[in-house]
């Protein structure tokens, strides 16, 4: 884990804007795109300083001011860190709130504003971190619906989509499959009249 260490060197806002680059590499390596989650790092840390005395600001429009930080990350920090309500989307509540039916959009803009609106502001952040666990552990691309509490609620599965995973051509594929069931089942009956 990098946070203990990292916090531990760098306790707040001055001291990571006074960091070395080569040092806060070092720190950050197995994180992945280390180069530029450094530049950012120092970046964010160095307007903290400058523009908000050093703390972080509890408003969304200064969060994704800040270098390196997004909605999502900012909806993150208000929701779990400041008590700010705040509901991030990332691609696990996409997923998981398309194929309950909640929402029908892949614009994680559009669907935060539609779950916020569905829910109190109180609710937003538990909201997210519930669809969150569940597209990792349950709803996964490949979703473990025989193993899901939320089939009698979801549109995913009451179309029969149970195993494929989610995409715009296997989700087209399947409904014509379902349709195309429904159809053959009507003729059986009206042949039998
Ligand atoms: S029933 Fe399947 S598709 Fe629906 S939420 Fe559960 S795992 Fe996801």
């Amino acid at each position: 884990m990098v946070t203990p260490a990292l916090f531990a060197k760098y306790p707040d806002a001055p001291a990571l804007a006074a960091a070395k680059t080569p040092d806060l590499e070092k720190m950050i390596l197995s994180t992945g795109f280390f180069r530029q989650k450094s530049k950012s790092l120092i970046g964010m840390a160095n307007m903290l300083v400058d523009e908000h005395g050093g703390q972080v600001p509890a408003a969304m429009e200064a969060l994704t001011k800040l270098p390196g930080v997004g909605r999502k990350t900012a909806n993150v920090v208000l929701g779990h860190a400041l008590g700010v309500p705040g509901l991030p989307v990332d691609r696990h509540v996409l997923r998981v709130a398309n194929r309950i039916g909640l929402v029908k959009n892949d614009d994680p803009v559009k669907v935060e504003a539609q779950l916020c609106e569905m829910l109190p502001p109180e609710r937003w952040t538990r909201a997210s971190d519930a669809l969150i666990l569940h597209g990792r552990r349950i709803c996964k691309p490949k979703p473990l619906c025989p193993r899901c509490n939320v089939r009698p609620d979801c549109d995913f599965y009451r179309l029969g989509f149970t195993t494929k995973p989610v995409g715009r051509a296997s989700v087209a594929k399947a409904a014509k499959k379902a349709v195309k069931k429904v159809v053959k089942k009507v003729a059986r009956k009206v042949a039998k009249k």
